[in-house]
């Protein structure tokens, strides 16, 4: 017998378990079932795509024992089981990049924390919140020889050669102190039906059955096995043969969340291809979302046969957040990963499901505007990915993304804003490029506010890439207000062009500020400001080029800011009066920086920004 240390992440991992999950310890076996199913997803997979493991037998199930004299539990099961190695490497050590994000995830609330445990895969050692002692004999399929696993769930665990007569994984649990309450048939019965009704394969339970016994007057225990779970792929049902309680339960089962689920989808497709899916979307956006390597929550099934569920093809990355299955009935069962990435009935599937779950959503929107605030309040942001990414589905995105706004509290739709158009407006108006307070308060809406026109807060930082490339809602331009060109909507007929007037100003301020700036000129946009910073249609705003340079792209020259001047501010009026002396230089440069400042961007020398600030103040003291 060998013993071994557990790796430190993995005992750091039980401590909090243990300490911090008790007020559900019940998920155990949730969690153990799972993986058994998992593993008998697996072996069946194989039996039916590799040779090398075609002639062995596939007898799927899994078995609950129950001795509630000695107070212990076995979960077995007929799966892929596991050799010396693997059973070190998945049960001594954490292989799993997302589990670092786990432990620092954890918040002491018993719910929440439970929860985690599904989506960061720690399951097995959930089993160390209700026993003292788990030992796991398994023996991998096409392998001879077995091993046996034994841990106290403390220091670290032994291995030593077992026997077992088929392939599989058999889980003893020593039940302790908390987990005694689990060595009752009723309780195990109720658990299973809760967590695990439509897991695939059938769940037996062998228990001590009382029964009453008439002649004996008394009632006898009898060993006797029953299946316990429905084991039906439920998806398959029909809509009107499922209750709600029905797919929340699925959901449960599928996503490991604790939660109910915000909505679900239900769809059978019949016609040229034969698919069912069923999607649902968490009341709570996944903890992983924003990570790279989120976990994918989509399983795809062929036949009711589980193929694989960490396929990133099955859906577009904007919505990793939905969680369900896609069960269909023209894929070949051997379909690998690689042939699904150009497979036609997949991206056939694929396209529909999306024009599906977008429309549903569009439907909530419309027809439940209180739930769909809770969806549009988790998911907005996958959604703006969306519009940068998924071109054929533009138009109904842009129905689906919600905006901050200087006409309404909270959030609104284009639809909305729209409505609210004024009589001849041409434009919607957008502004991008920093925090909510920033944008609010951005010269470049004094214009908009005298005008009464409505200006959307794009302040999420994807929103710049994202909206730069969006150039119309329907029929409707949408701009930005930072671009130079101005619109139709800002023109008044009746002011003279002010311009002219101001040219010696422009002109002393373009020598002054020299190649500093792209251009000088009088503004149409400002009402209290005296200057403000814009960038030129085609070309991206000074946000962007800050953006593009922070990620890498050092080549894009320098961003030169073309600065606007207000005609009717009175420092302009007193500048243009003014000789060109000193104070006059320095009044210049303080135009361009302050324009510069309100975009937030960061002066490049601020030490003469202050010297030449404290020279005016001086003065005007
Ligand atoms: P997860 O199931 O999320 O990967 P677990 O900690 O529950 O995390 O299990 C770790 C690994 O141990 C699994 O990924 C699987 O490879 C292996 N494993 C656990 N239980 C079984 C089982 N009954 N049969 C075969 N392998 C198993």
């Amino acid at each position: 017998m060998s013993k071994r240390e557990f790796q430190t992440e993995v005992s750091q991992l039980l401590q909090l378990i243990i300490h911090s999950l008790y007020s559900h310890p019940e998920i155990f076996l949730r969690e153990l079932i799972s993986n058994s199913s998992d593993a008998l997803d697996k072996l069946r997979h194989l039996t039916l795509t590799d040779d090398a493991y075609k002639s062995l037998p596939f007898d799927p199930r899994i078995d609950l024992e129950l001795d509630e004299e000695h107070k212990t539990l076995t979960i077995s099961d007929t799966g892929i089981g596991m050799n010396e190695e693997d059973l070190v490497a998945n049960l001594g050590t954490i292989a799993r990049s997302g589990t670092k994000n786990f432990l620092s995830q954890l918040s002491g609330d018993a719910k929440k924390d439970s929860n985690l445990i599904g989506q960061f895969g720690v399951g097995f050692y959930s089993a160390f919140m209700v026993s003292d002692r788990v030992e796991v004999v398994s023996r991998k399929a096409g392998e001879e020889k077995a091993w046996r696993w034994v841990s106290d769930g403390k220091s670290g665990f032994e291995l030593e050669p077992a026997e077992r007569t088929v392939a599989g994984t058999t889980v003893l649990l020593h039940f302790n102190e908390e987990g005694k309450d689990y060595a009752n048939s009723w309780r195990l019965q109720e658990i299973v039906k809760k967590y695990s009704n439509h897991i695939a394969f059938p769940i037996f339970l062998t228990y001590d059955k009382s029964e009453w016994n008439e002649a004996e007057k008394k009632s006898i225990k009898t060993r006797t096995t029953e299946q316990v779970n429905a084991a039906s792929a439920l998806w398959r049902r029909p809509k009107s043969e499922l209750t709600d309680e029905d797919y929340k339960e699925l959901y449960k089962s599928v996503s490991g969340d604790w939660e109910d689920p915000l909505f679900w989808f239900h769809t059978k497709a019949e016609g040229s291809l034969e698919y069912t899916t069923l999607f649902f979307v968490p009341a709570k956006a996944p903890l992983d979302l924003y990570q790279t390597e989120y976990k994918v929550g989509v399983k795809l099934y062929v036949k009711r046969v589980f193929i694989l569920d960490d396929s990133k093809e099955l859906l577009p990355q904007y919505l990793r957040f939905i969680r369900g299955i896609i069960d269909s009935e023209d894929l070949p069962l051997n379909v690998s990963r690689e042939i699904l990435q150009q497979n036609r009935i997949l991206t056939s599937i694929r396209t529909a499901s999306v024009k599906k779950i977008l429309s549903e959503l569009k439907n909530i929107a419309e027809k439940q505007p209180e739930q769909y605030l809770k969806f549009i309040t988790e998911y907005n942001r996958p959604l703006k990915e969306g519009l940068y990414g998924d071109f054929a589905n533009r138009e109904t995105l842009l129905d689906l993304v919600r905006f901050k706004s200087t006409k309404v509290e909270g959030i609104t739709s284009l639809a909305d804003v729209k409505s609210r158009m004024k009589e001849g407006q041409k434009s919607i108006y957008y502004i991008t490029g920093g925090a909510e307070s920033l944008l609010r308060t951005s010269p470049l809406l004094e214009i908009y506010k005298k005008k009464d026109l409505e200006v959307l807060i794009l302040d999420d930082d994807i929103d710049e890439i994202v909206f730069s490339g969006i150039d119309k809602y329907g029929e409707i331009d949408l701009k930005a207000v930072s671009k130079a060109s101005t619109s139709e909507d800002l023109k008044d007929e009746a002011e003279p062009d002010k311009a002219e007037a101001l040219k010696p100003l422009l002109d002393k301020l373009k020598a002054t500020l020299g190649d500093q700036v792209k251009d000088v000129r009088a503004s149409v946009r400002l009402a209290d400001s005296p200057s403000c910073i814009v960038s030129d249609e085609e070309e991206p705003s000074m946000k962007m080029q800050q953006m593009m340079r922070a990620m890498g792209q050092k080549d894009i020259p320098a961003p030169k800011p073309t600065l606007e001047i207000n005609p009717d501010h009175e420092i302009v009026k007193k500048l243009l009066a003014r000789p060109d002396d000193a104070m006059a230089t320095d009044a210049a440069w303080l135009l361009l920086d302050q324009a510069l400042l309100m975009e937030g961007v960061p002066l490049q020398d601020p030490a003469t920004f202050v010297q030449r600030l404290n020279r005016v103040l001086n003065v005007s003291i």
